[in-house]
């Protein structure tokens, strides 16, 4: 018996399921875990492809004290079950057996097009074509894999897992037609000549500005961009600065500070409780020598031409009417000054403007795609997801509204 079956040994098999709950997939965790523990690896894909297609990677990335292994039962009294590495074991282990993803033929004849071949697209292009569509993915990039690719360095994601996940996906018959802009090689009146429905997937990875002087000299770079592209500057002997507490400020501090930074400030206007990433990301970032400057606000950025200086201030937290928790404010004369090279913004990020202008679909005032609550946009049979649409950004959630959208798209095509 090897060490994850022993873990597996471990689960209560609760009957409120409250791992299940708190998984944004909703994945039958206890029902999972009871095949492993039988030795039935090849059912336990089966649980788990009924509502994922992504274990290898969800497994590995999803922050999981934050959801499933974070209500875990046995986490009161001991360690939480390690639901992540099971998950993703489960998965390993089809590959390496080429065990099938499950289907059926109730869409044959259907066509439709996925535009983007992140967690989202890549989530709703199997559910879909598990049901018997004819499914092409149009991606910009070389690869698929969206963020995971893109986004997530390779020392917390390898590729080889990513593109073992894709196979498998791709197995099902999917098409791809990578290196393919939208608005540049294609418009969406071309695929809706061609195709019954479409799903636009192509995500919000252009980095948030924090609307504040200096925002524009040379040496500041967005986070999103930077783990997107692989372009970076010359780190070598600079102090760095990236605002921000997710996983993208983690990520890009501690791909910063391998290529050679001599200082990397995390710098977060919150306590280090409420930042959104994942402990395990924070501590890690620690270890590998990031410095965090937690109650902190970026008022100004400093320099000539390029950054020089940064001007910081202090903040305290207050619990305000009306407000879920603490607000951060500034402390009056707390103000500071930093020497820094390098500014790195990870405050959030939205669509592309100028691409989701070229679909000319409506928008919400945060310029994402506007969708009912079928997942369709403000035009019959294009259908929008994923953070394109605001969901909340984990490669969960992505892939969440990637297969309910499908739902709702197979829906309108067996209606139509
Ligand atoms: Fe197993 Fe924990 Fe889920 Fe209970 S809460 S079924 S112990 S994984």
């Amino acid at each position: 018996m090897n060490s994850l079956q022993e873990e597996s040994n471990r689960c209560l098999n609760c009957k409120v399921k409250p791992c299940q709950k708190a998984c944004p997939l909703g994945n039958d965790i206890p029902s999972f875990i009871k095949l492993v523990k039988e030795d039935n690896l090849k059912e336990a894909f089966n649980v788990l492809t009924q509502t994922t297609v992504l274990g290898a990677i969800c497994g590995r990335v999803c922050p999981h004290f934050k959801q499933c292994k974070g209500s875990c039962v046995r986490g009161i009294k001991s360690e939480p079950i390690s639901i992540g590495e099971l998950e993703a074991y489960v998965f390993d282990n089809a590959f390496k057996e080429n065990y099938d993803i499950k289907t059926t033929n109730e869409l044959e004849g259907k066509k439709v097009a996925i535009i983007g071949g992140g967690p989202s697209g890549l989530t709703c292009a199997a559910f879909l074509r598990r049901s018997g569509a004819d499914v092409t993915i149009y991606e910009k990039q070389p690869k698929l894999g969206g963020i995971t690719r893109y986004g997530i360095p390779d020392f917390r994601l390898s590729r080889e897992i990513i593109d073992k996940n894709i196979e498998k996906i791709l197995s099902l018959g999917i098409k791809v037609e990578c290196n393919k802009a939208l608005g540049k090689d294609y418009n969406l009146e071309d695929l809706e000549r061609e195709y019954d429905a479409i799903y636009l997937s192509f995500g919000a990875n252009v980095s948030s500005k924090m609307n504040i002087p200096g925002e524009n000299l040379q040496g500041v770079y967005g986070g999103n961009e930077l783990l997107e592209t692989s372009i970076h500057p010359n780190y070598k002997g600079k102090n760095i600065a990236v605002s921000g507490g997710g996983n993208v400020a983690m990520d890009t501090a501690r791909t910063i500070k391998r290529l050679g930074a001599k200082n990397v400030y995390v710098i977060y206007r919150r306590a280090k409780e409420q930042m959104p990433a994942e402990e395990l990301e924070i501590e890690e970032a620690e270890k590998e020598g990031v410095e965090f400057l937690f109650k902190t606000n970026i008022v100004k950025i400093l320099g000539n031409e390029k950054v020089e200086k940064l001007e910081c201030i202090k903040t305290q937290l207050v619990q305000k009417e009306g407000e879920k928790r603490p607000v951060p404010v500034n402390i009056e004369n707390s103000n500071y000054l930093l020497d820094m090279d390098y500014v790195v913004m990870a405050v959030g990020s939205k669509p592309n403007e100028e691409i989701v202008s070229k679909t000319k679909l409506e928008v919400t005032q945060y310029g994402n795609i506007k969708v009912d609550e079928n997942y369709m946009t403000s035009k019959k049979g294009i259908f929008a997801g994923g953070d394109l649409i605001g969901t909340k950004s984990t490669v969960a959630w992505a892939a969440r509204s990637g297969r309910n959208a499908s739902e709702a798209i197979k829906n309108y095509l067996l209606e139509e």
